[in-house]
């Protein structure tokens, strides 16, 4: 059994459709893929089509764009029922913030005297509900102005840089209560990543495991072999359960290959057996 539990799709910042991206999952041997877009269950419905047809099990999820102290933090909800009503007003409040911020950073750059338009980032976003620093990179690669989705983030949209916007998120510790309510898993993505600091350290995930956190993601491409092994005693610790997986972008993301990691069936199992069941 291979699972991987975090890709993106069209409807967040991936490149593949979700029906493509399910597609490219059963072709690249996996048996569970989870859809996992930034704050938008929109691909789900196009997804779990897909998957009936080639036979593949999805998993519907979200990454939901939340902060701690101050600091950003990924948090992954499998399986909440997407029509929650409280758990939809947050969404909306977020996405609410992303399409707020696009205008903002398209002025700053325009500042810094590079001739982009908001128009010039929608056609990037395409379908997308989930407007994002990535749909700003590939405008920006496609006007000539950087090479690729890295260099755009290095040199102009990561912090300290100059389009570089912030946006509303939702409070860590609102949203993990709040996705149990809705019925589903919360599981925090990639916890030491490269935006993540150390923010949440064993003290804080204790904390949030007592507020209804379930899991940590462990096995992603932004930690390091040591950094696994400390995770994996944290859970242990606290009896999370450990996830792995690509946070597969499509071509949006190199070195994010679907599978490159993946999650131990057994954890997989234990994951599914604390969403609320679905209709
Ligand atoms: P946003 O959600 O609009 O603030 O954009 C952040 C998203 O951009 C992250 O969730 C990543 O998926 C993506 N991202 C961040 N850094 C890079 C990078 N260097 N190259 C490609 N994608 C990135
Ligand atoms: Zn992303
Ligand atoms: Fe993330
Ligand atoms: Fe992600």
């Amino acid at each position: 059994m291979r699972i991987d539990l975090h890709t993106h799709s069209s409807a967040s910042d991936g490149t593949d459709s979700p029906a493509d991206l399910v597609r490219e999952a059963k072709a690249a041997g996996l048996d569970v893929v989870a859809l996992t877009d930034h704050d938008a269950t929109s691909g789900w419905a196009e997804a779990e089509q897909a998957a009936d047809e080639v036979g593949i099990t999805l998993v519907p999820g979200l990454e939901i764009s939340t902060k701690f102290r101050h600091r950003g933090v990924h948090l992954l909800a499998y399986l909440p029922d997407p029509t929650h009503p409280s758990l939809v007003t947050m969404l909306d409040r977020i996405l609410a913030g992303r399409t707020e911020r696009t205008p903002a950073i398209v002025s700053a750059l325009q500042e810094h005297g590079i001739e982009i338009t908001e128009d010039d980032v929608r056609r990037e976003a395409g379908g997308s509900v989930a407007a994002g620093r990535p749909h700003v990179a590939d405008a920006l690669v496609r006007l000539g102005v950087v090479r690729d989705r890295t260099h755009a983030f290095d040199e102009l949209l990561n912090p300290g840089r100059p389009g570089y916007r912030n946006r509303y998120a939702a409070e860590l510790e609102d949203m993990i209560p709040l996705v149990s309510e809705a019925g589903g898993v919360a599981v925090i993505a990639h916890p030491w990543g490269r935006h993540g600091g150390t923010v949440l350290d064993e003290e804080a995930f204790a904390m949030l495991k007592e507020i209804g956190l379930a899991g940590i993601e462990v096995d992603h491409q932004d930690h390091s072999a040591e950094l696994r092994v400390r995770l994996r005693g944290i859970a242990a610790e606290l009896d999370l359960v450990v996830t792995g997986s690509s946070d597969h972008h499509g071509l949006g993301k190199v070195d994010h290959d679907l599978g490159v990691n993946t999650t131990d069936p057994e954890q997989y199992e234990r994951l599914v057996s604390l969403a609320a069941p679905r209709p």
